[in-house]
């Protein structure tokens, strides 16, 4: 057979043939009832039904009460092969002209009568010298992964940070949604090639027995021999540095950090306690702050320094809320690790008043806002549209805490290892990640929520099912981007939304820049500008596929008209960007202002 091989699928046409469907039923109607079916059909069923019982589970997924059969070419009337049966013939199956003589026969769907089974009737076909083969009408689905999500013996319910279902009157949906992100990776250790994951705060309680199994272990330290055995400035330090007494014991007399650790990696899967975003993974334990909770910028600096030297991808900072320091933010956009850090406690506006280290203008910083379980800001948290770049779950938040201890704390601090963990994870799974394109993931695979659209730069609260996501296809780049409306004082430009995946989906975000040069891509000319180095235009989020969007570009008025140009690029979750378009821009010269009237004569 080479049905394949058709162009004409010869199932693309499941109408009835000639006779039509409600003739083929009409004429089968009187016997469509096990009571009309002659005595030796009966029989027959009864002699079958072992072997059915045996046969069914072979046959998969089918609609009940039907078969699907072919009678072989030159058997005759297909109804009399029905009536037969006492079936009723639901469908007979056209066949193109072409196929006919490969084909050879007719095919049909046949309505079993009441009390025969499916896989009876298949027992009893199949021995029938008219037909070719008689199947179930099976059923089939969409190749989406029907696994369940991984889910481990430890996601207590009260951990609706991660999987929010809405347990406790909280909004189902309103979590980092984990267990969507654990079916691509639960983490890696670094001996696996996994990220060192650094906690910058109190310390850990290195003998927890649900963290102790995610903890760094520097394999050059001899413990306890008061040698630096590695000679990285600090005497046994086995499991981390204390920075605020420059000693090598990062254990946490407080609980503010052990509770961060466990967020990001308490072990998953383990029986007890709790799961943190990672079931495995390497926490480097690294303490600022006394056990009292105080600390200075020397500690902090330490802190830092050390983390670099070990080589920390991410560091967790759930601290902040002092005045700006060069020092500190020197030694932050110098380490190649992305610093995770919470926006602060005081519910303002870090826009207007700033809020550091969060609030440092630097690249591989990401502030981090707190939401509760209904996705909503929390009422302490700190916000800013433009320099708050994410939301994640902050209140009620429950994890380790020393001495074998679990217990809930909130705070933008509990917000923030939501965020450290979700890193950790993503760099797991995409090593390759840049930190720009790892904040990209971070800000860009974010639910939007409505409440959130004014509080933060992604508009929502993060989804790290979204953000570790394999995606290659970038959105497609609309062919009407146009100028709708040029004034002395500024454009409006229009196009057309594309999507997440050429036209699929809804991308994360526009980037529209301008110039007074052409703007190209890439290599500009010596009078073109680079897509980059034109001037960025506030824009709006994307909408869906085939919606109108429009920007707005604000200049300064002149008594000239000139030419300008605008540049558009869409960006999707994971930071794929479409092609660029451009738009040359007639801008009009100011009108001259309207002659005075002569003054009044004396
Ligand atoms: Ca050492
Ligand atoms: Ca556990």
């Amino acid at each position: 057979m080479q049905i394949r091989d058709v162009r004409t699928p010869f199932l693309a046409t499941p109408s009835v043939a000639a006779g039509g469907r409600k003739a083929a039923e009409a004429s089968a109607e009187p016997q469509d009832s096990l009571q009309l079916m002659g005595t030796w059909e009966r029989n027959k069923l009864e002699s079958v039904r072992a072997e059915a019982a045996a046969l069914k589970p072979s046959l998969g997924e089918f609609e009940p009460g039907e078969v699907i059969v072919k009678v072989q070419d030159g058997m005759g009337l297909t109804e009399d092969f029905a009536g037969d049966y006492g079936c009723a013939v639901a469908e007979k199956y056209e066949m193109p002209r072409s196929l006919f003589k490969e084909f050879s026969g007719e095919m049909m769907r046949l309505r079993l009568p009441e009390g025969m089974k499916t896989e009876e009737a298949i027992c009893m076909m199949k021995r029938d010298p008219r037909i070719a083969y008689v199947v179930p009408n099976n059923v089939y689905h969409l190749e989406e992964s029907k696994t369940a999500n991984p889910t481990p013996n430890d996601l207590d319910p009260k951990l609706w940070g991660l999987n929010n279902t809405g347990q406790d009157g909280g909004k189902a949906g309103a979590s980092i949604h984990a267990p969507e992100a654990w079916n691509i990776s639960t983490g890696k250790r670094q001996s696996e090639g996994g990220p060192l994951i650094a906690v910058i705060d109190t310390g850990v309680d290195y003998n927890h027995p649900d963290l102790k199994n995610n903890l760094w272990t520097n394999p050059g330290e001899i413990p306890g021999d008061g040698i630096d055995n590695d000679g990285n400035g600090v005497i046994d330090d086995v499991h981390g540095y204390n920075a605020y007494l420059d000693n090598g014991n990062p254990m946490d007399g407080h609980s503010h950090g052990t509770h961060c650790a466990g967020t990001i990696a308490a072990e998953g899967n383990n029986g007890t306690g709790v799961v943190g975003v990672n079931w495995q993974a390497t926490i480097l334990p690294v303490k600022i702050f006394s056990d009292g909770g105080r600390t200075t910028t020397d500690a902090i600096l330490r802190g830092i320094l050390y983390a670099t030297k070990m080589g920390a991808r991410v560091t967790s900072n759930s601290w902040g809320g002092g005045a700006a320091n060069d020092a500190i933010k020197d030694a932050l956009q110098t380490s190649p690790a992305l610093h995770i850090f919470a926006a602060g406690n005081d519910g303002k506006n870090n826009d207007s008043r700033p809020t550091y280290p969060a609030n440092y203008d630097i690249p591989n910083i990401v502030a981090v806002a707190a939401t509760d379980n209904k996705d909503q800001i929390a009422s302490f948290s700190n916000y800013g549209r433009t320099t708050v770049d994410v939301a994640a779950p902050g209140v009620g938040i429950y994890s380790t805490v020393p001495n074998e201890g679990y217990g809930l704390k909130s705070g933008t601090s509990m917000a923030t290892p939501h965020v450290s963990g979700m890193a950790g994870l993503i760099v797991s799974a995409h090593p390759e990640l840049t930190n720009d394109q790892l904040k990209q993931r971070l800000i860009g695979s974010s639910d939007r929520v409505q409440g959130l659209s004014n509080m933060t730069v992604s508009k929502g609260r993060v989804n790290l099912g979204r953000a570790i996501e394999t995606d290659n296809v970038a959105p497609a780049a609309p062919n009407d981007l146009k100028v709708v409306n040029a004034g002395p004082n500024g454009v409006t430009l229009s196009w057309t939304a594309t999507g997440d995946d050429g036209w699929c989906g809804t991308p994360s975000s526009y980037e529209v820049r301008y110039s007074d040069k052409p703007i190209v891509d890439s290599n500009p000319g010596e009078q073109q500008v680079g897509f980059e180095d034109a001037t960025l235009v506030a824009t709006e989020l994307p909408q869906a596929t085939g919606t109108i969007e429009s920007a707005d570009i604000k200049l300064q008025p002149s008594q000239e008209s000139r030419t300008m140009y605008a540049g558009l690029k869409i960006i999707d979750n994971v930071g794929n960007r479409s092609e660029l378009r451009t738009v040359t821009i007639e801008v009009p010269a100011t009108p001259p202002p309207p002659p005075q009237p002569a003054p009044p004569t004396p």
